[in-house]
């Protein structure tokens, strides 16, 4: 479906939902009169007094969000109201009853609608699903790194081709537009020198601004950084601090998270609102921007929705029938798995010390009802984006930006449930460096950490975006490698290891290599995660018993 299409559509959708709220409004207003009118008569008129609070609770909530902030307001204003004759209820005094009357008589839907911005055409929204732009796709992504310094500049050159960008180096911005005539890079690298770490807080932004009006991502490397500087870099839009000596791959972590180079799912919301055509107008607003969002009403079932939809943000409102916004934050927070999932109060609730109270029962944020909806969008997206962040940096080994051992086995899970329900295979492969004990021994245990970021840099190069490469031991790796034939990560792998004996090493003023064994093995249908990890590890056994320096491949022959 194309962009116009999918606007008209969203359009049509929000058209439908916002008549029938509207139609449902003047049926629920018909009601209130008709429920007030019996008061009087009522000997027990808590009950009703109770209702009529909760009907005009909702409708402060509803109306503005259908675009009648007027109506809500008002709705708002007598909900305060009720909640008072409510308590003199309760206290036993006497009910104020044509005052109520003539307030909810005064409540009407209007004729006309006041004009909401269009959601699909605001320009502040970052389009969360960050499916691959199609310029970028199959093109390496443009990175202008300026260094005054030659040598250094060209060796991050060098590195960071390694990881398939196109790198250009100069000396200094004045330099850059030469270099990038037409269209700004998908990224800057400003590299700082201690002489030069005095940015004012006003150039910078603005000598970029110069060369580049949309300014690209920009990360800065340094070697230390003081106040000044942070605060020039992060007003030029920085996105990004790096101390040297550089670590290359947790720079190139996070230039693929901010290019987007890796496909990110689209955000997962669960909203909770016991109004439905509300949480429908949520829904729908959400969707428009990318994102898979699930509506629940009912309190009791939101664990089993955690559970089966697992949601990276919650979208709660604070008052429902049976059981609050607030108490549900504390059931959910009580599961240590979900301690962590931000929370967003979406809540008519205006008084701060009820926000307050909200916010530290296990909220994250709380948006009063009627919320714009690009603030929404911005809301959610920036909540989650954080979250996955975080996600990440937890996930992955702090030396080689690999995934961590819990994590490379967990991706196995995943990727053969996968192969198990779509009949496809993949391939594990297990990869350990050789007598890596006596290069600690005679170089230096940093050195030996130089060469298993070494490798690691050498097997995020090779693989594929869609394999996963985790540090499985100390110097044990493994990567999942989903659809891949076992011929085909022979030939991978070989390459990787022929490439890693070329490497030459420097220490103690002397030069040295290092080689590495390998085992592949190959899923079959029906495989559990287990049998394979065995048949891989088997397989690397075999490849050290024979000599080292080689890959084995499960029940094939040996490649010397
Ligand atoms: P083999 O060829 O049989 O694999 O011999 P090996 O010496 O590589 O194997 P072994 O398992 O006996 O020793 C692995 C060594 O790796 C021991 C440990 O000190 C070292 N090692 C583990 N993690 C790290 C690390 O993070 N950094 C460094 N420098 N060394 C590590
Ligand atoms: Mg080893
Ligand atoms: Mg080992």
């Amino acid at each position: 479906m194309t962009g116009k299409e999918d606007e008209k559509r969203f359009e049509s959708q929000m058209e439908t939902l916002r008549e029938g709220y509207r139609e449902r409004l003047r049926r629920q207003l018909d009601d209130m009169i008709r429920v007030a009118e019996n008061l009087e008569e009522s000997l027990d008129p808590l009950p009703t007094l109770e209702t009529l609070h909760h009907e005009l609770h909702k409708i402060a909530g509803g109306a503005g969000v259908f675009g009648m902030p007027e109506l809500g307001k008002k709705a708002r204003t007598l909900e305060l109201q009720m909640k008072g004759i409510r308590d003199r209820a309760v206290s036993g005094k006497g009910l104020p009853f044509s005052e109520i009357m003539a307030a909810i008589r005064g409540l009407s839907v209007p004729d006309t609608l006041s004009e909401k911005e269009d959601p699909l055409s605001s320009a502040q929204w970052e389009k969360p699903s960050g499916v691959r732009s199609d310029d970028l796709a199959g093109s390496e992504p443009q990175l202008l790194i300026i260094d005054s310094h030659e040598k250094r500049g060209r060796e991050l050159v060098f590195s960071l081709r390694y990881f398939g960008y196109a790198p250009r180096h100069c000396h200094g911005l004045s330099d850059a537009s030469s270099l990038f005539p037409h269209k700004a890079p998908d990224a800057i690298l400003l590299s700082l020198s201690a002489s030069e770490n005095s940015y004012s807080s006003r150039s910078l932004a603005e000598d970029i601004r110069e060369f580049f009006p949309e300014v690209p991502p920009l990360l800065v490397l340094s070697d230390n950084l003081d106040f000044s500087t942070r605060l020039a870099v992060s007003r030029a839009g920085g996105q990004g601090f790096f101390t040297r000596p550089l670590d290359v791959p947790k720079v190139v972590d996070r230039l693929e998270h901010l290019i987007g180079r890796r496909e990110r799912a689209p955000y997962r919301v669960l909203i909770v609102d016991d109004e439905p055509m509300v949480a429908e107008h949520f829904c729908l607003v959400l969707r428009a921007a990318g994102m898979e969002v699930q509506r629940e009403e009912d309190p009791a079932r939101v664990l089993d929705m955690l559970s089966t939809f697992r949601p990276e943000v919650l979208l709660m409102d604070v008052h429902m029938a049976g059981c609050s916004g607030t108490e549900l934050a504390g059931i959910i927070r009580m599961e240590e798995e979900w301690v962590g999932i931000p929370i967003l109060y979406l809540s008519a609730e205006s008084k701060m010390e009820e926000q307050i109270r909200a916010l530290n029962s296990g909220g994250d944020d709380f948006l009063t009802k009627p919320v714009d909806d690009a603030f929404l969008v911005a809301s959610v997206s920036a909540h989650v984006s954080r979250a996955r962040r975080l996600a990440e940096l937890m996930a992955r080994d702090s030396l080689t930006g690999l995934l961590k051992h819990i994590r490379i086995k967990e991706a196995l899970e995943v990727e053969m449930s996968r192969c198990n329900r779509d009949g496809s295979t993949l391939c594990v492969v297990m990869l350990d460096l050789d007598h890596f004990k006596r290069v600690n021994d005679t170089w230096g245990h940093s050195t030996g950490d130089r060469v298993i970021k070494a490798l690691a840099h050498l097997l995020t190069r090779r693989l594929r975006r869609s394999d996963s490469i985790g540090r499985y031991g100390g110097e044990e790796f493994m990567a999942v490698l989903p659809g891949c034939s076992p011929e085909k990560a022979q030939v991978l792998m070989e390459e990787i290891r022929r490439n890693l004996k070329t490497i030459e090493f420097h220490a103690k003023g002397e030069t040295f290599r290092v080689t590495c064994s390998v085992g592949i093995a190959c899923s079959s249908l029906g495989s559990s995660p287990e049998e394979i990890l065995q048949a891989a590890d088997q397989a690397l056994y075999r490849a050290k018993e024979e000599g080292r320096d080689r890959i084995c491949m499960d029940g094939w022959s040996e490649v010397p």
